[in-house]
Parts: structure tokens; sequence; C-alpha cells
């Protein structure tokens, strides 16, 4: 109970460590090797997500940062949930808890994209027109709230150990950043860690304009399930370094400033978005260029 006691006495200051340790350590990393020239200026994309991103945090805290471990608390209190109801060791109830976390993140961002309502919300995310740390923080504040309200409701039918709950928020600060970083490493790493968690390369796939692409990678922390559910995607056709990102409807650079995503979920997607986007599409990166060009 100590370790739980230290890590929710230091929540915030653990988690602003943690987001901007990560953030820097990820934004040198891009800097020094990107995996992919950036097109578009950092200044306004960064300044355009962290804004989004501050929203975000402001929703967040308001709502109480802390809302899902309250959740595990009450549940444990009560003896609701199945790990109350069917209590199995410690050293069990964490992973297991963590896998459950894990695998309701995958779920929900399978339904994001397989509902069109919840399509045009989550579409914000995937019209970011680069790929990088910062695309890690842009989400719409309605995905933020609906993402909550399906972790509290998970906690509650699951009654995960505390521990569970807090470390599986604190992975997840760090990977929305770690996975959306813009870096190169070295094969033989990346293949080793794409066994353990979700790195990068694999996430960058689902970011592609190609449909049958952005339908595939949708893992949060762990790659498993992927795997098992036959959604994984080992890499783009176009290749990691050519492949064009964003969503075809949404490619101005306009798109790129607050206000846009903010009301993107009110806009149609011409074309109901695009579903015929194939990957003939890929080839035509170098007009895209042109077209930004001028
Ligand atoms: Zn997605």
């Amino acid at each position: 109970m100590a370790l739980e006691t230290l890590l929710l006495d230091y929540d915030a200051a653990i988690r602003i460590g943690l987001l901007l340790g990560i953030f820097t350590v990820m934004a040198l990393r891009e800097a020094v090797a990107p995996l992919r020239p950036p097109r578009i200026s950092k200044a306004i994309r960064w300044s355009n997500n962290m804004a989004l991103a501050a929203v975000n945090v402001a929703l967040v805290r308001v709502l109480s940062p802390l809302a899902a471990v309250g959740v595990a608390f009450y549940a444990a209190e009560h003896g609701a949930g199945l790990l109350n109801i069917f209590p199995v060791p410690y050293a069990v109830a964490i992973p297991l808890s963590f896998l459950a976390l894990d695998l309701s993140v995958y779920f929900l961002h399978l339904l994001f994209h397989a509902a069109p309502v919840l399509w045009r919300v989550h579409r914000v995310h995937h019209t970011d027109i680069d790929f990088d740390v910062s695309t890690g923080l842009r989400f719409h504040p309605v995905q933020i709230v609906l993402a909550a309200i399906v972790k509290l409701a998970t906690v509650l039918l699951l009654g995960p150990p505390l521990l569970a709950v807090i470390t599986f928020e604190l992975a997840s600060t760090a990977i929305t950043l770690f996975n959306h970083g813009n870096m190169r490493m070295p094969a033989w790493l990346e293949q080793a860690l794409r066994w353990i968690v979700v790195t990068s390369d694999m996430h960058l796939v689902h970011h592609s304009i190609v449909t049958a692409e952005t339908d595939s990678n949708f893992g949060f922390i762990l790659p498993w399930w992927d795997r098992l559910f036959g959604t994984y995607r080992a890499g783009p056709v176009a290749g990691h370094a050519r492949m064009v990102v964003g969503i075809e409807s949404f490619r101005t650079e306009r798109e790129l400033w607050l206000d846009r995503p903010m009301l993107n979920p009110l806009l149609r997607e011409p074309a109901a978005r695009l579903r015929s986007v194939s990957a003939s599409r890929i080839t035509m990166e170098d007009e895209h260029e042109q077209r930004f060009a001028g």
C-alpha cells in the first residue's frame, strides 16, 4: 500500500514530470535524427497541438485526474468488480488488470474508427499532416471525455488493484508520446521492441492516408491485440519514410489551427471518409508536396 500512497501523493508532479521529461527527450531525438523530414513549420503544429492539449489537461484536471483510481478504490471498498468478487493473488491481479485496461482502449479505438459519429471526433487526431511527438497530444476534448468514461466503466467492472490503475495511467502518458515519435531507431531494436510495446514505426502505419493502413495497428500500449485480432500491419506499402500522413479531406495547413480541430467533428467529410483511398494514392506524395508548396 505504501507505494500506492506515495504515487498518489505525488500524482500531479509525477505526471507533469513524466510528460515534460519524455516530451523533451523525444523532441531532442526528433531534432537530431528524424525519420521523416517535417513538411509543416513545427512552430505552427506544436503551438496548436499544445493548445489542444492544454484544453484537454484543463478538462481532465476539472474532471479529477484521480477519477479512475477513485473508482478502483470505491470498487475495492464495496466489493464491486470481477477481481473483488473472484479475488486472485495480487501478483496476478496487477498484470491481468493492466492487460484488461489496455484491451479496453484497443476496442474503444476500433469503435472510434468504425462508428461514423465517433470517427468524426477521433479523426481530429488523424488530421495532423506531420507525425511527431506533438501528434500524441492532439485529441478532441470529446474523445478525452468519452475515453475517460469508458475507463471508469472498465475499472468499475473489473475492480483492479489501485497500483494497476496508477501504473496504467502513468504508462499511458509515457507511451502516447513515445509511439508518436518521428525518430529513427536501429532496426534490430525496433523489431525487438515491437514485441513488447507499440513502437512509433508500428503506430505511424495507423496515421497513413491509405484507408486500409489507417484501419490497422489500433494498439495503444501493448502490441499483442493487433496480432491476436488480425489488425496488425508491419509497415506501410510506401515505406515509413515516404508514406503520406493524414486524412485526404483535411490536408490544408489551415486545418492545423486550433479552431479547426475543435470544430472538425461538426464538418461533413466529403465522400464519406473517402473509403476509396487506396494504395495507388501513396505514389502521389510528390504531387502533394507540389500542392503544399503552391
Ligand atoms: Zn485512430
